[in-house]
């Protein structure tokens, strides 16, 4: 029969009206399995099939006959149909129709003879979703050989999501297979962005819309909804592209366009609408669409149309959110007190509106290891995993999880074992940590006596508690660019000066060092126009910037300068690959200072200019620069990048080198005793200084002063309080001088001799 849209909206009332049907007195079972006895018999009828039936999916991921009009009644709640297994089977698994005129010729057919189906010839199978999940196949089948058409394929999707709403509701108080299948765990991989355990609940950042009304009273205000809710977002989406914050950046452009290029796609607008004609609710249309692409996406092998799938789900739960009216996140929300966060990508400033207090960990289906949500995330001490590429499917809201940032794993809905034995690790973790609070107050001095200054790394505002609760001597490298990045303008230099002053405050006695801006890279500002560079890292960045730029420099000095009035302040500048940069931006620095003279303003009580030893050019140039700077710091993160021509953010290549060879430590050695020899203070800051093995190392190399992440400085403490700098420094210089390839399984040796914990 031709489908018609009022056809379609007389079948559906009826269904409405079996849902609704009071039925007093009546076991829950049986009302249950009335209702759908009469559901299939309405749909058979209309749909003009011999056969209409319902397959529900159980927890090991088969399905079972739950209901039918047409195949033997004997065979309900009796057949079974293994995961994947036969038509039923087919329709779950693609996520999409089955329309065969030949079923039993199809490879996949599979036949229960309790059924009687072999009279069949014909049949069209619809997945029943909820929540983006199959809970159920609904089927209808016919005798003659023939092709259901499209309105019948419409038809059916439109009646499986009415019967997915009744489904789940009837699946919650049948039996619990809906609370099974929360039951069962899951792990889904990633890897880490900042470490640490954690146990709590999750929380979506984006709460899901779930749909509970899906039968539409009046199909012309749910067009009026949609075309109001569309058109909101249309403007969302374009103001986004024209917000040049947000859109300047490349792969964040590329997202938008597609947004904006399903925004006003007629086609997508057209098909929701037509599913309003058919009598759904504006939220039933959108879903029903969005479950449409979704299947028919997923069904293609290129990787850019499944990037296009995230897109595209994440523009139908903005329109679902604006159809709701609950457009925020859940930041907005009311947490838990152990809320794990999952989201499919977050900024750094997202997740600084969060309440630091009730959040214990961190999800994302994408973000990388160095993203900057990563940094944001361990300067707040949250554990975080990124390109968790599944999570969004695997978890429910409340889930409870057990995050493991330290493998780069969420274990969801885990064990009691698992659990048992991450809250022991948990424990332990929080143990070793009290010990190392005990060593607070104790300066960090080796047991010959040599005092290690041992100082934090920093970048925002939020990092500054760690250094009381850490006990270091002080900042060795405040990132100036982090605050940058977190911004979606420019700060201006009032707001520099009050941020630096912040600092400053803050430190108290103990002194900072301020890096100027290191952008550029992988340190991207979304609102500093650079060209596309096809070697980014070796590109236009840091003190090439600052030169090429000279007032977006000079700017921050003047912030630091104001901001320092009668302190002392440090300043060290990145980059430096040739000495004449020190020399050009000392100049520009002077003319700042000179003006600040000139108008009598206070300046800084001393001021130090240092220089940051990361690019192997200097090593060539360590006499010219010491007798220019006060102070210098190495950077062995990037050092080593260039020296071993391996990217710090590729695992692939970041791990071929081991920094303890006597190649790096020869390069390192060649620092303290050039800075010793032209007595400039030398430290280094980047991330070998955190680990205890490495900076017994550089004990053993002569640095007296290193700088790394607030959690690195008590196992460091520990290590320094028990060896002797004199003995270490013999040891490491003769492995060294010998060109030995096992230096750090030798150190690991030396310090079990030594009683020194590593
Ligand atoms: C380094 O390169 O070692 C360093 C400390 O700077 P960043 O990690 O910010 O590049
Ligand atoms: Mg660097």
């Amino acid at each position: 029969m031709p489908w018609t849209s009022s056809a379609s909206r007389a079948l559906l009332r009826q269904l409405r009206e079996v849902m609704a049907k009071p039925n007093p007195g009546v076991a829950k079972h049986e009302d249950i399995q009335s209702r759908l006895d009469e559901i299939v018999r309405i749909i058979a009828v209309n749909m003009v099939a011999e056969v209409c039936s319902i397959y529900v999916r159980q927890n090991d991921g088969s399905f079972k006959l739950f209901a039918t009009e047409g195949l033997r009644r004997e065979a309900v709640h009796e057949t079974h149909l293994r995961a994947g297994e036969g038509l039923i089977g087919l329709a779950a698994r693609s996520g999409t129709h089955v329309n065969l005129s030949d079923a039993r010729a199809h490879p996949a057919f599979s036949y229960k003879p309790e059924t009687g189906e072999e009279i069949y010839n014909s049949f069209l199978g619809m997945p029943v979703t909820r929540g983006g999940r199959t809970i159920g196949v609904l089927s209808v089948q016919n005798a003659v050989q023939r092709t259901y058409s499209e309105e019948e394929v419409e038809v059916l999707n439109i009646i499986s999501m009415v019967t997915g709403e009744m489904l789940a509701g009837l699946l919650e108080s049948l039996d619990d297979s809906v609370e099974e299948r929360r039951g069962q765990s899951v792990s889904v991989k990633g890897i880490s962005m900042s470490d640490g355990i954690a146990l709590g609940h999750v929380v979506l950042h984006e709460p899901r819309v779930v749909v509970t009304k899906f039968l539409a009273e009046d199909g012309s205000a749910e067009q009026l909804r949609l075309d109001h809710a569309m058109t909101k977002l249309r403007e969302r989406v374009d103001k986004m592209l024209s917000d040049k914050e947000l859109a300047r950046s490349g792969d964040h452009r590329d997202v938008l366009e597609a947004y904006r290029m399903f925004a006003h796609d007629r086609g997508w607008v057209r098909r929701i609408q037509e599913a309003i004609v058919a009598g759904l609710t504006a939220e039933a249309a959108v879903e029903k669409v969005q479950a449409q692409q979704r299947a028919r996406i997923m069904k293609q092998n290129d990787p850019f149309w499944r990037d296009r799938l995230h897109d595209l789900e994440d523009l139908s739960n903005r329109l679902l959110r604006m159809l709701t009216g609950r457009v925020g996140t859940a930041s907005e929300m009311e947490l838990p007190r152990d809320t794990i966060l999952v989201a499919r990508s977050m900024g750094p400033a997202e997740l600084l509106d969060y309440d630091r207090k009730r959040i214990r960990g961190l999800v994302l289906a994408d973000g990388g290891a160095s993203s900057h949500v990563a940094i944001v995330a361990k300067a707040l001490h949250i554990a975080a995993i990124g390109q968790a590429t599944d999570i969004l499917e695997e978890v429910d809201p409340g889930d409870p999880a057990v995050l493991d940032a330290e493998s780069g794993q969420i274990h969801i809905r885990p064990s009691l074992e698992v659990v048992r034995s991450y809250a022991d690790k948990a424990r332990f973790r929080a143990r070793r940590q009290a010990q190392y609070v005990k060593l607070r107050e104790t300066p960090a001095m080796t047991l010959d006596g040599q005092r290690i200054q041992m100082n934090i790394n920093a970048g925002l505002l939020v990092d500054l508690p760690h250094l009381e609760e850490s006990g270091a001597d002080g900042i060795g490298l405040y990132r100036t660019e982090l605050q940058f990045m977190v911004k979606s303008t420019f700060p201006k230099i009032g707001e520099q000066t009050d941020l630096y002053s912040k600092v400053l405050s803050g430190c108290g006695s103990r002194p900072v060092v301020f890096r100027l801006l290191d952008v550029g890279g992988d340190k991207i500002l979304p609102y500093l126009q650079t060209a596309q560079e096809e070697n980014p890292v070796l590109g236009w960045r840091a003190i090439r910037i600052a030169l090429d730029r000279p007032a977006l420099f000079r700017t921050q000095f003047r912030a630091l300068l104001t901001a320092a009035a009668g302190r002392e302040l440090s300043v060290m500048l990145p980059f430096i690959t040739d000495v004449s940069e020190f020399v050009e931006a000392r100049k520009l620095m002077e003319k700042d200072i000179a003006h600040l003279r000139r108008h009598n303003k206070p300046g800084p009580s001393k001021l130090s200019l240092g220089a940051m030893i990361e690019v192997p050019s200097m090593l060539w140039q360590l006499d010219e620069l010491l007798c220019r700077v006060d102070f210098v710091s190495v950077g062995s993160n990037d050092l080593f990048q260039f020296l071993f021509a391996s990217d710090r953010s590729n695992n692939r290549v970041s791990n071929r080198f081991d920094v303890l060879c006597p190649a790096a430590l020869r390069v390192l050695r060649q620092i303290v005793v050039k800075a010793d020899e032209q007595k400039v203070p030398v430290t280094l800051c980047g991330e070998m200084a955190g680990r205890p093995i490495e900076s017994l190392a550089l004990i053993g190399l002569g640095f007296r002063s290193i700088s790394m992440a607030p959690a690195s400085i008590g196992p460091v403490k520990a290590m320094i309080l028990a060896t002797r700098a004199e003995e270490i420094q013999r040891y490491i210089l003769d492995l060294m001088d010998h060109g030995r390839e096992d230096i750090r399984a030798r150190l690991v040796d030396f310090a079990r001799a030594h009683d020194i914990p590593l």
